[in-house]
């Protein structure tokens, strides 16, 4: 049963969970954790729940998706039936088709497609539990699965969303934000270079907020960023101290 709007959404300051505006929910995040990928990770943001793994680079089949110059990057947003209130109906649906394909285009500018041609490089994001910002989480850990796997990359992928409630720009919404919120905006960013490779919106913001937002996002994915290099040294640190 859908829940009923709550009054507010702020009050003194204070979201409905406790946080500020300028907030991040508590992000853990892990690489490596499956055994039979060739990358993968573990992330939590707040209630979200995510895993990904990652696959190749190997040959393409069906031969004739290669690409004579390139590897081809698929990706795969999935969410379990379990993942949200009400059973999802499992398999696609044109959201999590939409969501694989944007996913893919904020990955893709990192990676050396051209260095494996007629190569395919699998992507598999699996929603296990879902608290909004799942689209922005799930890059992040892609991300991570990717430098798990040894694929060459330019840079990390940080995502995550922010948004407006109660007329304030806030970082990283979760689902009641979200849901009764004004506005959300998913950013990932390639956190060295600055450079944005996702930007959606749904909902309002004046050229001002805009800017505002864009800034908070700036900040958040900073964040997120320090933990992806922590995920991934928490891995590899300890086997090249070992070598040593
Ligand atoms: P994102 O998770 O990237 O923020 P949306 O804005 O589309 O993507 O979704 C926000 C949240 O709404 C999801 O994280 C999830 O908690 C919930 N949601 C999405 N799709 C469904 C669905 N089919 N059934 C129930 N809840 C859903």
């Amino acid at each position: 049963m859908a829940e009923a709007k709550p009054e507010k959404l702020l009050v003194d300051g204070r979201r409905l969970d406790g946080r500020r505006p300028d907030e991040l929910r508590p992000l853990r995040i892990k690489a490596g954790i499956l055994k039979r990928a060739d990358g993968s990770a573990y992330i939590e943001l707040g209630k979200n729940k995510i895993l990904a793994a990652v696959y190749g680079p190997k040959e393409m089949h069906p031969r004739h998706l290669q690409q004579a110059d390139v590897a081809v990057l698929r990706c795969r947003y999935n969410m379990a039936p379990f993942s949200v209130e009400e059973r999802k109906r499992p398999g696609p649906d044109r959201r999590s088709m939409e969501i694989s394909k944007v996913i893919r285009e904020a990955l893709e500018p990192v990676l050396f497609l051209h260095l494996y041609p007629r190569a395919v490089i699998d992507v598999f994001i699996e929603i296990l539990q879902a608290d909004a910002g799942t689209r922005t989480a799930g890059i992040t850990a892609a991300s991570v699965a990717l430098a798990d796997a040894g694929v060459p990359m330019r840079d990390l992928v940080a995502g995550i969303s922010v948004g407006k409630v109660d007329g304030t720009v806030v970082l990283d919404l979760m689902k009641e934000e979200d849901q009764w919120g004004e506005a959300d905006m998913p950013v990932a960013v390639m956190p060295r270079r600055k450079c944005i490779t996702l930007l959606q919106m749904d909902g309002n913001f004046t050229p001002q907020e805009f800017r505002q937002a864009l800034d908070l996002a700036f900040k958040g994915v900073e964040q997120i960023y320090e933990a992806q290099k922590e995920a991934l040294k928490e891995k590899y640190l300890p086997s090249l101290e070992e070598g040593r």
